[in-house]
């Protein structure tokens, strides 16, 4: 075996997480391989709707997340000498009930606390921001500015370069086949590796990927679909912020003349591709009157990285899987949560006391919801 094949830290994804692991490890003087069996950032990391938020409902942790990522964001085109094109968006989530509104609006101290910047606004004012929604369907909503349009090839290229200069070894098509937790050996189809600890950062892969070694890492692949409506304004770009409605996961934002429309189900169950278009068709005019019998087309397909908490997998493993670390699962906010995710798994890696508390993010507790889920293939929001 070549010294080349040796590493302290070797990471199983080139994607915007496991690039952003690379650069920070060796960033802290770490020596890293990376093995990615495509070309990097080209899996789900290039399927984005390209949306930085910060507002999480319900999930103050995951609001902390994203807010200690912004901070890097925001220094990313200094620091790394690529722009990742931050452009002003604004999250506009609608709250429809009296219950949900009271529910929802008691949760934001915990939001704030965590750095998110959230303010309450009337039906009205909502309405002024995204003038296609109906007053009356609003019972409240909450406005969260820390939202922007990103390039993810810019985050990826900008890891890459950055983690090369400073002596990561990031390998391009080379297939893990083969992981030996005990030992620290990686099977490839380039042969052989071995690192004192491996990171799985598989996106939806990542549970196969844990399979080799014998981990249940509960992550799955989930189909998705972004659609679009037929154009709403004959001139110019449809200026609306993101806009989410909980109640039935509904998530707009303009592209071009149309909206970009998805609907968030999480299931595991294979050919939900046709009930969930007709759903986005049923809900699309619930909110908004004037798109009474919208026609919808795909806009492209996607693979998300699902758990059954629909937040991250942070942490290490235990016994036999200590030498394993995770960073996967990223339940359609892995662009948001890249920086962070990179540091945390640094600092997991090195044995310092993370900068934020990972139980929401522990197997543990995602292996508990699975549990709590057993049986339920279809889980709506
Ligand atoms: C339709 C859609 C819209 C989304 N919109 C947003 C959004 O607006 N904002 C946001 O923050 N997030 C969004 N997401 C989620 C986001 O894309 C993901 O959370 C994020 O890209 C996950 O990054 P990753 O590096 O973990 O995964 P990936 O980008 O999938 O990278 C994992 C890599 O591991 C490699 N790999 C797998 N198996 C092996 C193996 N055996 N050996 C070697 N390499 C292997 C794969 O080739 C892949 O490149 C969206 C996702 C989808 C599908």
């Amino acid at each position: 075996m070549s010294e080349n094949s040796k590493a302290e830290l070797l990471i199983i994804g080139g994607g915007v997480i496991g690039l952003s692991i690379a650069y920070h490890c060796a960033e802290a003087g770490v020596d890293v391989v990376l093995l990615e069996k495509g070309e990097f950032g080209t899996a789900t990391t290039s399927q984005t709707a390209r949306a930085f938020r910060t507002y999480f409902p319900r999930k103050p942790y995951d609001t902390e997340l994203a807010v200690r990522s912004f901070a890097d964001f925001r220094s990313f085109a200094g620091k790394m000498g690529f722009d990742p094109g931050l452009e002003k968006l604004g999250l506009l989530t609608v709250l429809t009930g009296e219950k949900q509104a009271e529910e929802l609006i008691a949760d934001l101290p915990a939001h704030r606390e965590a750095g998110g910047e959230l303010e309450v606004l009337t039906a009205a004012q909502a309405c002024e921001l995204n003038p296609w929604l109906d007053p009356d369907t609003i019972e409240a909503a909450i406005w969260s500015p820390q939202t922007y349009r990103v390039k993810p090839e810019v985050l990826v290229r900008g890891y890459a370069e950055a983690a090369d200069k400073l002596g990561a070894r990031a390998l391009s098509g080379v297939t893990v086949t083969e992981l030996d937790a005990s030992t620290g050996r990686v099977g490839t189809t380039s042969g052989e590796f071995t690192a004192e600890a491996i990171v799985i950062a598989a996106g939806p892969w990542s549970g196969d990927v844990a399979g080799l070694a014998g981990l249940d890492l509960p992550v799955w692949g989930q189909f998705a679909e972004l659609l679009h409506t037929d154009p709403l304004i004959a001139e110019g770009r449809v200026e609306t912020p993101f806009t989410f409605h909980p109640v039935s996961g509904l998530k707009t934002m303009g592209l071009g003349k149309s909206f970009l429309v998805g609907l968030e189900r999480i299931s595991k169950q294979h050919g939900m591709r046709d009930i969930w278009f007709q759903a986005a068709v049923d809900e699309l005019p619930k909110w908004y009157p004037q798109l009474e019998n919208p026609t919808l087309h795909s806009a492209w397909t996607g693979t998300l990285d699902v758990t059954p908490t629909r937040s991250a997998l942070l942490g290490r493993g235990e016994g036999e899987h200590e030498r394993l670390l995770f960073a996967a699962g990223f339940t359609g906010h892995g662009i948001a949560q890249a920086p962070a995710a990179g540091q945390l798994v640094r600092d997991v890696y090195l044995g310092r006391e993370p900068a934020v508390d990972l139980t929401p993010y522990s197997l543990e507790t995602v292996r508990a919801k699975a549990a709590e889920n057993d049986g339920q293939t279809f889980v709506l929001r």
